[in-house]
């Protein structure tokens, strides 16, 4: 079967027609980078959820989850240095005075103008930056002269306790990762684990992004699932544990989610990109509608963060070997974006389905909204909506199942098609007299015929 990637207005389209994706209150114009997720996407998300969880957390006998809170105390930003180093370059339009990434205008130019064997804006400073701007005349995207770059902090700040006039800054969370290390010694103290052993968490991030039209790639507000894997640097060779990491990685990329590896690549990070904390850095990219782009980091953070932790708070965060030996433990972390995710799946998995006219998200059983669909064949033959509730009752119990009566059989399986169930099944006249009814497939359109008792056994040996 041939797919072709979709464009971004395809997905766009095709994720609001079916109800994955809605721009956030759009009766009121929208929200800049931030959607909301539909009846399908919202189940979409879950599944992807389950699955990072299950194969992270529950399956791995060195690893614990936790959910800690959007809002830490706000010295947990100043110990991780996102206070003052969680920053983009922006530039500003001199005319419009809208603010753009000064690293996204540059990475723009230097492909339209075919000009990527230069230095690449990863490996500038803030004012290598503004020198090429300006030596090259580049331009905000309404064509007007603009700024030179400043550091833009991303961290959304809020208040609390607003007691008698005064106001408590807070911090929305720029990554769930700093709750993990101010729970450290909770968890070491509260479980049997032992080094090396990981952490993971998913939660809602928050970053004040300004660099827009990229859909749920990147937005305001971000489902991240994170994982910090503790180990003695003494005992733990830090290179093999992050490529066995990566490896993780790319399985779970691979094998559970059905993504093809010619569209994954690894990407080391340069030394002026990586962030302050970082030892070594890799993206893992993929090829989105709008070009490579990073799907899901790993890095090594040595024992920045809990050393810092342990400064700012005057709380012992150190472990001990079984010689007494003190000591912080480094930590890796593989770090993604549960939307950056989904919209892989989706472009992945999308196909237009010429010979056939019509349009198949292709997701692998596990991953889709919806398993199987059933049908009556006509909603006006209450004999056949009868046994066709009976079989959708019992279906719903074991897979999420979705029910539809509406207009005429054809359009129902375009329909779900396009809502990626990998079955639907039709009640019809025979259904009465022998039990069976059709079983279609949405990837090659075959149907045949099963005893209805039989369905539930075929959706398991298909998936
Ligand atoms: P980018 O360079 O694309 O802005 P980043 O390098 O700042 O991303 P990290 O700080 O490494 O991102 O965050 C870890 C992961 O969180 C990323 O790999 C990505 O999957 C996800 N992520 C970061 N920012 C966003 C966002 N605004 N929307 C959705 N996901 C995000």
């Amino acid at each position: 079967m041939q797919k072709n990637p979709p464009t971004l207005d395809e997905l766009v389209s095709l994720t609001k027609r079916r109800g994955f994706v809605f721009q956030t209150s759009s009766i009121y114009g929208g929200l800049a980078n931030s959607y909301d997720y539909g009846p399908l996407g919202v189940e979409l998300m879950r599944n992807i959820k389950n699955l990072w969880w299950k194969a992270f957390i529950q399956q791995r006998e060195d690893m614990v989850g936790i959910d800690s809170q959007i809002l830490l105390h706000p010295k947990t930003w100043v110990a991780s240095g996102h206070t003052t180093a969680f920053n983009d370059p922006l530039v500003e339009d001199l005319v419009t005075q809208k603010r753009f990434r000064a690293d996204h205008l540059i990475q723009e130019w230097q492909e339209k103008n075919n000009k990527t064997s230069e230095k690449s804006p990863e490996e500038m400073s803030v004012e290598d930056m503004g020198k090429y701007i300006s030596a090259n005349k580049i331009m905000s995207p309404d064509n007007n002269t603009v700024s030179a770059p400043k550091v833009f902090n991303l961290l959304f700040e809020t208040s609390i306790g607003s007691v008698a006039g005064e106001k408590s800054v807070v911090y929305l969370r720029g990554e769930t990762a700093q709750g993990i290390f101010t729970n450290f010694t909770n968890i070491t103290n509260s479980t049997r684990i032992q080094l090396p052993f990981g952490v993971g968490q998913i939660g809602k991030s928050f970053r004040n992004e300004v660099t827009t039209g990229q859909f749920v790639f990147r937005t305001l507000e971000f489902e991240q699932a994170e994982i910090e894997y503790f180990f003695d640097p003494e005992v733990t060779d830090w290179q093999k544990l992050l490529e066995d990491w990566k490896q993780a990685m790319w399985n779970f990329v691979t094998q559970t989610l059905g993504v093809r590896e010619e569209n994954l690549r690894w990407r080391k990070h340069t030394d002026t990109e990586r962030s302050h904390y970082s030892k070594d850095t890799y993206d893992l990219d993929y090829k989105f509608p709008f070009g490579w782009k990073e799907l899901w980091g790993i890095a090594y953070r040595t024992d920045y963060d809990l050393k810092q932790h342990q400064t700012l708070s005057g709380e012992n965060l150190e472990a001990t070997d079984l010689e007494n030996r003190r000591f912080i433990p480094h930590v890796i972390e593989p770090a993604v974006g549960l939307n950056r995710v989904f919209m892989m799946v989706l472009t992945e998995h999308f196909w237009e389905d010429a010979e056939r006219s019509r349009t198949v998200l292709s997701l692998p059983q596990q991953l889709a909204p919806n398993t199987v669909a059933v049908f009556p064949l006509a909603r006006n033959k209450p004999e056949l909506v009868a046994v066709a509730k009976e079989i959708y009752v019992k279906l719903a119990q074991e897979v999420p199942t979705a029910w539809d009566d509406r207009s005429n059989i054809g359009k129902r399986y375009l329909y779900q098609d396009e809502a990626g169930t990998p079955f639907c099944v039709t009640v019809d006249y025979q259904t009465i007299e022998d039990q069976t009814v059709t079983i279609r497939n949405r990837d090659t359109t075959e149907q045949i015929r099963i005893a209805s008792s039989e369905i539930l056994e075929y959706l398991k040996k298909n998936s």
